[in-house]
C-alpha cells in the first residue's frame, strides 16, 4: 500500500459538484483519508478563463504509478474533459503530487509532480493535510515551500469543506 498526495482542479460547470463527484469517483483507485478545505484561484498561464476551485487528498492505493496515472485520466474522461489546450478550462485535473518517497522522471509522468513547488494553488491546500510532509527531492517540508511563496499567490478560501452524498465531510 502506498501513500500519496493529489491535486484537483476544476474550473467548468457546477465546479464544487465536480470535486464531490472527483473524490468520489477516486475511490475506486484511491482510499482517501484526508481532504484539505476548497480554494478559490485566478487562472494562471491562460488567464482569460473562470477562476478554478483546488483542493488536495491523501489516500491509500495499490495502484502502481503508471497505474494511478491511468485511473486519474480514466477519471478525468469519464467526467467529460475534453482535450483542449494545456492550462486550459477543465471540468476536472487530476494530478498526482507524491507517491510515496517516489522521484521518478519519465516523459508522460514525473514524480513529484513537476512544478507543485511553486504553484500557490497546489501547496496551500496540501497544507491544510500535510504541512509536515517532506518534498522528497526538494528537501522542504510543505510548510516551508508554502512560506516562501511569493505574498499573494491569489489563493482565496472558498468554502472549509466539501459534502460527500454519503454525508461525510472534510477535515
Ligand atoms: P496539466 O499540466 O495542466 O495538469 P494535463 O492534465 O493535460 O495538464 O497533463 C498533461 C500530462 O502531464 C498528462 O498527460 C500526464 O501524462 C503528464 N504528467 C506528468 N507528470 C504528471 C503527474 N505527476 N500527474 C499527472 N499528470 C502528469
Ligand atoms: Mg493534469
Amino acid at each position: 500500500m502506498s501513500i500519496v498526495y493529489l491535486a484537483l482542479g476544476t474550473n467548468q460547470g457546477d465546479r464544487l459538484q465536480n470535486l464531490r463527484r472527483a473524490v468520489q469517483l477516486l475511490e475506486s483507485a484511491v482510499h482517501v483519508t484526508r481532504r484539505s478545505a476548497v480554494y478559490e484561484t485566478a487562472p494562471w498561464g491562460v488567464t482569460d478563463q473562470p477562476d478554478f476551485l483546488n483542493m488536495a487528498v491523501e489516500g491509500h492505493t495499490k495502484l502502481a504509478p503508471f497505474e494511478l496515472l491511468d485511473a486519474l485520466k480514466q477519471i478525468e474522461r469519464a467526467m467529460g474533459r475534453q482535450e483542449t489546450i494545456r492550462y486550459g478550462p477543465r471540468v476536472i485535473d487530476l494530478d498526482i503530487l507524491l507517491y510515496d518517497d517516489l522521484i521518478l522522471q519519465t516523459e508522460r509522468l514525473e514524480i513529484p509532480h513537476a512544478r507543485m513547488a511553486e504553484r500557490a494553488f497546489v501547496l496551500i491546500p496540501l497544507q491544510d493535510i500535510a504541512p509536515n510532509l517532506v518534498h522528497p527531492r526538494l528537501q522542504r517540508a510543505v510548510s516551508e515551500l508554502a512560506a516562501a511563496l511569493p505574498k499573494d499567490g491569489g489563493v482565496r478560501k472558498f468554502s472549509e469543506r466539501i459534502t460527500l452524498t454519503d454525508g461525510t465531510t472534510n477535515s
